[in-house]
């Protein structure tokens, strides 16, 4: 499943495509993806203009302004787009269309889960056309009016973002103060922190030296600041989100990027997925160990992850 960094990658790949591009056709092969498309979806986005290309978790936002004159049109819009399991978008230029492997394999089987055809007119690149293709159809796209937007159900109650600044120790520490779950749990729950995915969260706990056991509420002091430990875990999450968005996300099973290559953070795994192999840590012998939390999988070393 396509985890944030990857989302953010999919995002930065589209964007010099997306931005500006007026959306000229929308081409729906099926009524439904998770769930069906919003009534006159296709006809709704034709002529609109995409001011920008946003993310907020695991959402793909394209911002669609309203009418010059409020009195005539709807207001702001926003295509909210979801990769749920397998989706993925394609980007095909004319230009594009030369380049080797894009069109040099038989390609029948991805047409077929081709769903969705965004036929844009985008500055710079003329016609674009962006597919949108998802063999297990578990992603989806709405269409939500944007004022209000952080109140629909998609994203009312979403946790603080784990990229840029406004992850720090407070507000770790304001969301773990008394928390007896294991900071694993803690780290993986949507309410608290958005959209940071199980791989990311067993990187982190490695890289802070902290136990996934360990109860969350364990990193607050009694006066609810955080310990220096928890800014540690902070500085953590955003430097390995950031460091995967660098590598141009990982990929694993059936997700790649919108330019169709594969990314190459999962080479640089320190624990998730190395269970029994020695401890990447300069001067630690542990080895990696496996465990079950809320039925994910866990990867943590035993010896310096405390
Ligand atoms: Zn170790």
């Amino acid at each position: 499943m396509p985890e944030l960094p990857e989302v953010e990658t999919v995002r930065r790949g589209l964007q010099p495509f997306m931005e500006g591009a007026t959306i000229r056709h929308v081409a729906l092969n099926r009524p439904n993806l998770r769930f069906p498309f919003p009534e006159n979806f296709a006809a709704r986005l034709e002529g609109r203009r995409i001011e920008a290309l946003a993310r907020r978790a695991k959402y793909l936002l394209a911002h669609l302004p309203g009418a010059a004159t409020p009195a005539e049109a709807e207001g702001d819009e926003v295509l909210a787009m979801h990769l749920g399991m397998s989706g993925s978008f394609r980007i095909e230029t004319p230009a594009g269309s030369l380049v080797p492997g894009v069109f040099a394999h038989p390609r029948s089987d991805r047409q077929k889960h081709d769903h969705v055809v965004f036929h844009l007119d985008a500055p710079r690149w003329g016609a674009v056309d962006i597919v949108f293709n998802d063999p297990r159809r578990f992603g989806f796209m709405t269409l939500l009016p944007a004022v209000d937007l952080e109140a629909h159900p998609h994203f009312r109650g979403l946790g603080i973002e784990p990229t840029g600044n406004r992850l720090d120790g407070a507000a770790l520490a304001r969301v773990f103060r008394a928390k007896a779950a294991p900071l694993k749990a803690a780290l993986l729950d949507q309410r608290l922190v958005a959209g940071l995915g199980n791989i990311y969260v067993c990187e982190a706990l490695w890289r802070a030296g902290l136990s996934p056991r360990r109860a969350a509420g364990t990193l607050v002091g009694t006066d609810g600041a955080p310990t220096e430990a928890l800014e540690d875990l902070a500085r953590h999450i955003r430097e390995t989100i950031a460091d995967a968005i660098e590598a141009g996300g990982s990929s694993l099973r059936d997700y790649r990027q919108a330019d169709g290559t594969l990314g190459l953070f999962q080479h640089r795994f320190a624990v998730y997925d190395r269970e029994g192999e020695p401890c990447p840590r300069p001067a630690c012998h542990g080895r990696v160990e496996r465990i079950v939390q809320s039925g994910r999988s866990s990867f943590f070393c035993p010896a310096c992850q405390t």
